[in-house]
């Protein structure tokens, strides 16, 4: 079975249903894994990548989750909006209504306004 990276991109975005749920994950960090409570959200590697138009990429079945350099440049709740966004893959691969509703969760509610405000946000540098 072919294993299909999931990526992260301003068009790759979709808006996605409001949930309430305090249930939020930690923060994200390589120590998930010791989290009995979200054991699914192991991360076993961690990359930087030069892309320019994406900006994060999960690979599932590897536990692997790379990052573009280029979110050094954004604001740190965007920032972490991306690592949700993709640690959501971890669980549901595809932007399904299930991954969107995990990755709300992740996102304490508010997936729809992070999408929103990484659509429009402008960047200091060309992408
Ligand atoms: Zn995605």
């Amino acid at each position: 079975m072919p294993t299909y990276p999931h990526h992260l991109s301003r068009p790759a975005l979709t808006a996605a249903s409001k949930t309430s749920d305090a249930d939020s994950p930690r923060p994200p960090s390589a120590t998930c894994a010791e989290n009995s409570r979200q054991p699914r959200l192991r991360v076993d590697s961690w990359e930087i990548a030069h892309g320019r138009t994406v900006l994060g990429t999960c690979y599932p079945r590897q536990r692997r989750i790379r990052l573009s350099y280029l979110n050094v440049f954004l604001p740190p709740e965007l920032r972490d909006y991306i690592i949700r966004h993709e640690l959501a893959h971890l669980t549901e691969p595809g932007h399904t209504a299930a991954f969107h509703t995990l990755c709300d969760r992740y996102c304490s509610g508010r997936e729809s306004q992070l999408t929103h405000s990484l659509r429009n946000y402008h960047w200091p540098v060309d992408r």
